[in-house]
């Protein structure tokens, strides 16, 4: 246990560099000493090895919505470690992942019946991807092998995933490596007439016509699957004017195309329904999730499809392996019974109805920070929201490192991307710890307009 714990160790290997951390600038980060690393975790806070506390106010990665250190989540952990810790998940299956997909599909929307698992959010995507691409030429409709994204969407880092994400800094390392045939709609946010709006603006539903201006261009043969977050998570919480997630249902069904909803984020509960296709009213063709399933303790990632895409499959020529794809880990029994334990907490708690109440007080919350000189809009829905600033002109201030900085003296852990900060508390967060939450932010920007 000594390399756990050794504190000497952890900080000479750091300064190596050994640890070559994702998404991260390292050269700044190594040097910065104790209070960058997290020591232990419980309920929604985090111990850093200084001894400071900070309140989890992203959830993880939005990925820990019930919170850290569940005792229930550790013995089912235990458990299914001595009863089946793995066993291969092709060619034979499970009790846990199995009945997992059935509880999940009947999460889902109606219509989405059958769940293809994977362990991360970006392979649920290239999974989904390549469920678009081979279900089209199933039918007999080869050409359709173009995919439609979204600017500024996130999708993960896999090449399916990365082409159809449209964060700027993310593509242009590989540019020249990106998926052919992808091309992006415009995203749905519009500062000029939507700043300050409070949940769906009511303002930008036109904007999804951008979708036929694409299919215009490319014909619609030649287009398998437009994604979209239903809320775009990742580039600082846009969300989706009212009417605008149904224009594009309407598109795509008129051309053939099908629709996938990335519901990494937003899945199991973070718009206060299982998923954001219910809080919307619109049901995609597919939807990915990850991350809270989970509750971000164990990796675990998947696709929910509809039943003609699973019949397509299932129907096609080759009795054999109707998809070849899957992952050594799909369905992992240790994730699947983690799974289990979340949506079991989840139904008990309440967490949906927990998320709807504690909406409102983190909107008027945020809200609340709009006297602040720096902010340039705020916008929320469910248990997200974001923080965006004015730019500065000096972009070498690096006020994210600062506000970062600033946050943990404060006693809150900040997700800044860029000039916005993103919130998305775990769901048993009491309405005292969000004011709390706020007030810190509050604070932290005041020193950082200094
Ligand atoms: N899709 C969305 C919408 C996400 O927000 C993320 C991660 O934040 C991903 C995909 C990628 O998930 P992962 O990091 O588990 O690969």
């Amino acid at each position: 246990m000594t390399t756990l714990t050794n504190e000497s160790l952890c900080a000479l290997a750091m300064s190596e560099g050994r640890n070559w951390m994702p998404f991260t600038a390292n050269r700044l980060v190594n040097g910065r000493g104790d209070h960058r690393v997290v020591a232990s975790a419980k309920g929604p806070y985090y111990t850093m090895a200084d001894g400071k506390t900070v309140f989890d106010t992203l959830s993880g990665l939005w990925c820990t919505p019930l919170g850290h250190g569940n005792p229930r989540i550790a013995d089912a952990l235990r458990q299914q470690a001595e009863t089946l810790d793995f066993a291969p998940g092709f060619q034979m299956t499970h009790a846990p992942a199995v009945t997992l997909a059935a509880r999940i599909a009947k999460m889902a929307p109606e219509g989405l019946e059958h769940v293809f698992f994977a362990n991360s959010g970006s392979e649920a995507v290239d999974t989904a991807l390549k469920i678009a691409i081979g279900f089209h030429k199933l039918k007999g409709e080869g050409g359709r092998f173009r995919l439609i994204g979204r600017e500024r969407g996130y999708h993960g880092v896999g090449f399916g995933g990365m082409s159809v994400g449209g964060i700027v800094p993310n593509r242009k390392m590989f540019a020249t490596v990106m998926v052919p045939g992808v091309d992006h709609i415009r995203h749905p946010y519009d500062h000029a007439h939507v700043a300050f709006s409070k949940g769906q603006p009511e303002w930008g539903a036109h904007l999804a016509d951008h979708l036929e201006r694409l299919v215009a261009l490319h014909d619609a043969s030649t287009i398998a699957a437009v994604i979209v977050e239903p809320v775009q998570g990742s580039t600082g919480v846009l969300v989706p004017p009212v009417g605008y997630l149904q224009k594009l249902r309407e598109i795509c069904t008129k051309h053939g195309i099908l629709l996938i909803f990335d519901e990494v984020i937003t899945g199991f509960g973070r718009m206060g329904e299982n998923f954001a296709s219910q809080r919307f009213g619109v049901t995609p063709d597919m939807i990915t999730f990850a991350k809270a399933v989970t509750n971000g303790i164990i990796p675990m990632g998947g696709v929910i499809v509809t039943s003609e895409i699973y019949k397509t499959f299932m129907n096609g020529p080759d009795a054999a392996i109707e998809f070849a794809h899957g992952y050594t880990y799909s369905g992992h029994p240790m994730a699947a019974a983690v799974a289990h334990t979340v949506l079991d907490i989840m139904e008990e708690k309440g967490t949906n109805a927990a998320v709807r109440a504690l909406e409102p007080i983190l909107e008027e919350e945020v809200h609340a920070l709009q006297d602040l000189k720096s902010v340039k809009d705020l916008r929320n829905i469910g248990l997200t929201a974001a923080i965006e600033l004015n730019p500065l002109s000096d972009k070498s201030a690096l006020r994210s490192v600062q506000l970062f900085e600033r946050g943990l003296e404060e006693g809150v852990l900040l997700r800044v991307t860029g000039d916005t900060i993103s919130f998305g508390p775990p769901f048993i967060s009491t309405p005292d710890q969000i004011r709390g939450m706020t007030a810190q932010v509050r604070k932290v920007i005041i020193s950082c307009e200094k």
